[in-house]
């Protein structure tokens, strides 16, 4: 029998239901304590700030506080959750390519250190806003570097349609926003945030970019006290991802910032970076149990009691996974099956040839690699109830996020008349 950590996947399945979301928490600790120990430098202070769209609850927030990290938050929302576990505000930042004005002043509320400004509407309100509650904040501006990463590879070509930030060409708009952040008592501009993508797996993105942000800074000539180089760093979903080492990741960017800050002759009194995905993905797993197996003219299909509604990525954008069944996990492979989930698309597959044993109703289907962007992305289609999430540690398990349930789903199935 397959085990998480020590805890065998039967008996979390007997004890905390079916499907499910566990994770390994040495893991989690491991990835978080790697990041925090090798973004190190000598020349300027760091910091590891944990994109909480990846996965948040308190018990995720409370392991990053006592680890030393950061956190990010890109809505009202993630920041609600940020201020129920009590994260300390000074070391959170607020992301979004459209803050709205309630999550502003919700920010600013609970005295949130820095907003990451995306444009120069964003100025004006975040400065309004500051101005209006006497409220203190420092900025970064966000910076589209033109740097496309991709997994394997990257363009460093224009790409001036991305959704986010500003791009670096727009250097008299950049000067414009700052000079209006300098005019506003209450709002500090503190320097430049770029994020070049996701699941990248190489360095030579994250090179070009910190390239491209150096040279930018030198250009633009204003004080810059902290830079911000972004997330996006891979980890291994099926045996085609080789993900670069989390400490050689780390060392590599730093060697690349100190080189290329020292060449340009610009000093920073701090360097920031987001890990998101990379620091929750690998400790993840989604349990399933099988209900049926199908065959149909060439195909042979798993049914598993989850699917699209607790893993939307394969449906969403192609993601590949790779699964085991933990109660045969001695077994030799012999069959490629469609992991099939249950909900009313005829996308819902989790997995497409899957190879395994021989398959059968109430067996233990696992899947790997699901800590980033799983549960953060379930929904209740098909009204399916959201897992419980479990944290297991060394034979020990806890629940962090109790299973959804009919009753729970009902709360806001509220009817009353409108006054118009
Ligand atoms: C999503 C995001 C991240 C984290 O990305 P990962 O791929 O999960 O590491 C970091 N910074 C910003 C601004 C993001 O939007």
């Amino acid at each position: 029998m397959f085990k998480i950590s020590g805890v065998a996947c039967d008996t979390l399945l007997e004890t905390c239901g079916s499907p499910l979301v566990v994770y390994d928490e040495n893991k989690i600790d491991e990835q978080i304590r790697s990041y925090v120990n090798n973004f190190k430098s000598n020349v300027f202070d760091t910091e590891v700030v944990y994109a909480s769209k990846a996965f948040t609850c308190t018990a995720m927030l409370e392991k990053l506080e006592q680890e030393s990290a950061s956190i990010d938050v890109v809505s009202g929302g993630e920041l609600y959750v940020a201020i129920q576990a009590n994260f300390p505000a000074n070391r959170i930042y607020f992301h979004g390519n459209n803050k709205l004005d309630e999550e502003i002043e919700m920010a600013l509320s609970y005295h949130v250190q820095t907003i990451v400004i995306d444009n120069m509407h964003e100025v004006e309100r975040v400065v309004a806003l500051a101005d209006k509650l006497k409220q203190p904040v420092d900025v970064l501006i966000r910076i589209n570097p033109k740097v496309e990463a991709h997994t394997h590879e990257f363009i460093a070509t224009a790409t001036p349609d991305s959704k986010f930030g500003i791009s670096m060409d727009l250097v008299d708009e950049i000067k414009d926003m700052i000079a209006k952040i300098d005019a506003c008592t209450y709002v500090t501009f503190k320097g430049f945030h770029s994020h070049i993508g996701s699941q990248i797996l190489a360095t030579e993105g994250f090179m070009a970019a910190i390239d491209k942000m150096v040279g930018f800074i030198k250009d633009i000539n204003v004080d810059v006290s902290i830079l911000n180089i972004g997330g996006g760093f891979g980890v291994r979903y099926t045996k085609e991802d080789q993900p670069v080492p989390t400490d050689i990741m780390c060392q590599t960017l730093i060697e690349a910032l100190e080189n290329a800050l020292a060449q340009a002759q610009i000093q920073v009194d701090k360097v920031c970076m987001e890990p998101g995905r990379s620091i929750v993905g690998e400790a993840g797993y989604s349990l399933y149990t099988v209900g049926f197996t199908k065959q149909t003219q060439n195909k042979t299909f798993v049914f598993i009691d989850g699917g699209m509604a607790d893993n939307i990525r394969p449906a969403l954008y192609d993601a590949k996974y790779e699964c085991i069944i933990a109660n045969k996990d001695q077994q030799p492979a012999v069959r490629t099956y469609e992991i099939a989930g249950k909900c009313c698309e005829s996308g819902d597959i989790l997995i497409h040839d899957a190879l395994l044993p021989e398959v059968e109703a109430n067996d233990i289907l696992v899947m790997f690699t699901t800590g980033a962007y799983g549960y953060s992305m379930a929904s209740n289609y098909n009204r399916l109830n959201r897992p419980a999430v479990i944290f297991v540690k060394d034979g020990k398990a806890r629940q962090v996020i109790a299973r959804e349930t009919f009753e729970t789903q009902m709360i806001l199935d509220v009817q009353k008349d409108i006054e118009l």
